[in-house]
This record gives structure tokens, C-alpha cells and sequence, in this order.
């Protein structure tokens, strides 16, 4: 449990996360950062150790957004996350990997943020990690996927349950790592009393679907405990991959808040994923 900085004093927030290299791997390449104003899951590729490093790497140049952002002017938490990722992507492009192959992370999550006195989440995302918001009992996915099969649903070419099985969806379209710096997506979400905040990587999302994902967020209150049984849900479900899940809880004094959502200034309101996809995307 902890408190933010000046204006997010209002806000009180517990947090769980768990993290398992799943019944098929033999690697863990997941990474996350939980605590105490930042909320990360980096999901990294790249062959032999370089996902693990990939990811490690993002994992611990978005750190300092876990101490608290020192300006909380509008604007300047995401200002700071860019920045972070620009240094984040520098460092992954120059992990080396066997040939053939290139280090890459994805990276999905919240930082919580103060935006003209009020609270709220920032949500980034780069690649098909997710972060899901649970307001009010129902759950939604706030990120959206930078994935070749997120590409083909949009286009009505594949259904929501075909991306499930997909023979190209573990193939992202954009990450931290290979090739040109990739533009994070932004959105800045209200915090509201009781929010509950879900971010995992596809090893969860690969596991179980939405439904079930959600009735394990209703069913169990503490946040550390909600994160363990997700994990084991995943695993009895297959355990194809690593699994990460990072679960925040919100109080806030204010009760509820009816602030709107907003843009991040200054980012892309397209969401749609756009680039090429990455070579060895494979996760
Ligand atoms: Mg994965």
C-alpha cells in the first residue's frame, strides 16, 4: 500500500503480482515492475537469453517512473514515459542474439498520474501485452494489441474467437527492440474508487478469455491473491507460455470521479497497429 506525491494524495492503491515460466518453456522472458506509482509487464523475444534480457532491460529503464514523476504538470508523465521507452528502445536494439534473430520487448502498463489536480491512469502499451481496467464489475481491455491478428479482426477478415487460435498470433507489430523506434499508444483514464487495474502478458490472455479473466477479478478481493490464482488458472488452462500478471487497486477519497478520459498531448490517437511486423516475433 502506498500514497502518491501532491495531487494523487487522494489515492491509496495495493497491488499484487505474480510470475511463472508456465508448464512449456524452459525460459521465463516476462519482466514486471509493480509498485509504487508505476505498474509495467515487458514481455520479451529474441531467442537464447536475449527476450530475458530484452525485457529486463525495459523493465529497469521504466523504474524510476515507480518513484513518483517530479513534474505533474499536464502532459509531463507521458513526456517522461516517452522518454524512458527512447532510452528503453536504444539499449534492447543493442542486445545481441544469435544470428537471425533480434531482441525485442513488448511493454504494457500504468503510471499513476496527476493531471491538472486530478488522478489518473496513464496506460501505455507497445505490443500484445494488455492492461485491462475493472470498473464498476465490468472489465475492459484499454490497450489494444499491436498484433497481426488485432490487424485482421479490425479488418473483418477473422472473428475475436479466431484470433484464440490463429496460426499467426503470437506475431506483434510493434515492440521495443528491432528496427525503428516504435510510438507507444497513450490514454489517460480517470481514477475512480474501486478501480481495479490488470496488466499480464499473452501468456494469461492466451490461457483464458475475458470472461473468465473477469470472474476471477470479481470473485477475489486482494490483489496479491487475484494475481496467484490467475496464474494458476492460466496454468491448469495449458501453460503455453510464460505468464505475468500485475494487479493495482484503487481507493480514492473523492469518491467517484466524472473527469473525462483524454488523449496523452502530443501522441497518436490512432491506436491502430501499423508498422511492419517484426521478424521472429515469435514469443
Ligand atoms: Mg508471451
Amino acid at each position: 500500500m502506498d500514497q502518491g506525491p501532491g495531487g494523487l494524495d487522494a489515492v491509496a492503491l495495493r497491488w499484487g503480482a505474480a510470475t511463472h515460466t508456465g508448464a512449456r518453456r524452459t525460459l521465463n522472458e516476462d519482466r514486471f515492475l509493480a509498485g509504487s506509482l508505476a505498474f509495467f509487464v515487458a514481455d520479451g523475444m529474441g531467442g537464447h537469453e536475449a527476450g530475458e534480457v530484452a525485457s529486463a532491460t525495459a523493465i529497469e529503464v521504466l523504474a524510476p517512473l515507480a518513484a513518483g514523476l517530479t513534474d505533474a504538470r499536464d502532459g509531463a508523465a507521458a513526456a517522461d514515459v516517452e522518454r524512458l521507452l527512447a532510452a528503453a528502445h536504444d539499449q534492447v536494439s543493442a542486445i545481441v542474439t544469435v544470428p537471425g534473430r533480434e531482441a525485442g520487448t513488448t511493454v504494457s502498463g500504468v503510471v499513476l498520474a496527476d493531471q491538472g489536480g486530478v488522478p489518473y491512469w496513464l496506460v501505455v502499451n507497445l505490443g500484445d501485452s494488455r492492461t485491462y481496467l475493472m470498473a464498476s464489475g465490468d472489465l475492459e481491455q484499454v490497450s489494444v494489441d499491436h498484433s497481426e491478428v488485432q490487424e485482421l479482426l479490425e479488418a473483418g477478415m477473422i472473428t475475436a474467437l479466431e484470433t484464440r487460435t490463429h496460426p499467426r498470433r503470437h506475431v506483434v507489430t510493434r515492440a521495443l527492440g528491432p528496427g525503428a523506434p516504435s510510438r507507444a499508444d497513450y490514454w489517460f483514464v480517470p481514477v475512480s474508487d474501486g478501480d481495479r487495474v490488470l496488466v499480464c502478458s499473452d501468456g494469461l490472455t492466451g490461457e483464458l478469455d475475458d470472461d473468465q479473466i473477469a470472474r476471477v477479478l470479481l470473485e477475489v478481493p486482494d490483489a496479491q491473491a487475484a494475481a496467484d490464482r490467475l496464474v494458476r488458472e492460466a496454468l491448469a488452462a495449458g501453460g503455453r507460455d510464460n505468464i505475468t500478471v500485475v494487479i493495482v487497486d484503487a481507493a480514492t477519497q473523492g469518491g467517484e470521479q466524472t473527469a473525462p478520459r483524454l488523449p496523452a498531448a502530443g501522441t497518436d490517437e490512432d491506436t491502430r497497429p501499423r508498422d511492419e511486423a517484426l521478424a521472429g516475433g515469435e514469443r
